[in-house]
């Protein structure tokens, strides 16, 4: 399963190490839903749902993928609970293009939405590469390929370190290999990438986990 390839891109991503790190560290993130991704009751079925989350940087309020969630209430009450509309919701970050990431984007009609090529607001679509882009001096986006080629983490400066929110992992278990991979090689290079700075990571499907010896790489 590891080929040259993983062994070229690892060697490559340790020299990036703390460099990824954000300029700042003044962000304060909320989990909005705890995702999942379980087996449905029929054999084509399933019941998947994305890790929603919320991110507060000075005058940025970015919401990380508003994807698909039992009802929009799901991601619109615990909003409201930190006192917040969708109307002042200034970004949205899509870790990547899959419909279980960004089926919900439309609650935020006022926002930037971001993916790994362009800046998407309105009728407007400015091009630039996600790799190394700043939204607010605490929250910046880097590409991590292999899930699928347009995947991006974003990693969010806080006073309690890097937190990493992104598809990499589905949840803290893994999978260890990411059955629906478009790259494998990739996506354990890129894992490595994301564990030189992150404290915390808030994988696609699942609940915020702290990264230890058991977390796959
Ligand atoms: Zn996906
Ligand atoms: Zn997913």
């Amino acid at each position: 399963m590891i080929g040259e390839k993983y062994l070229e891109l690892k060697e490559k991503l340790t020299m990036v190490g703390d460099e990824d790190r954000p300029d700042s560290s003044t962000a304060e993130v909320h989990i909005l839903f705890n995702g999942y991704a379980k087996d449905g009751d029929t054999p084509a079925g399933s019941y998947v749902a994305s890790t929603v989350g919320f991110i507060r940087d000075r005058d940025a309020r970015v919401i990380i993928d508003p994807g698909m969630v039992p009802n929009p209430k799901a991601i619109l009450d615990p909003l409201a609970a930190l006192g917040e509309s969708p109307a002042n919701i200034t970004d949205v970050v899509f870790s990547h293009h899959h419909p279980d990431h960004i089926l919900n984007a439309a609650l935020f009609p006022y926002a930037r939405f971001h993916d790994y090529w362009a800046i998407y607001k309105g009728d407007t679509w400015e091009s630039r590469e996600a790799e190394g882009f700043h939204l607010s001096p605490s929250i910046r986006l880097i590409a991590t390929p292999g899930h699928t080629p347009q995947d991006i983490t974003t990693l969010v400066g806080t006073n309690e370190g890097v937190i990493a929110f992104t598809h990499l992992w589905w949840f803290a278990e893994g999978p260890e290999d990411d059955p629906l991979a478009d790259d494998l090689d990739a996506l354990h290079a890129y894992r490595i990438r994301v564990l030189q700075v992150a404290s915390l990571i808030v994988p696609g499907h699942g609940a915020p986990f702290i990264p230890d010896v058991t977390t796959p790489r």
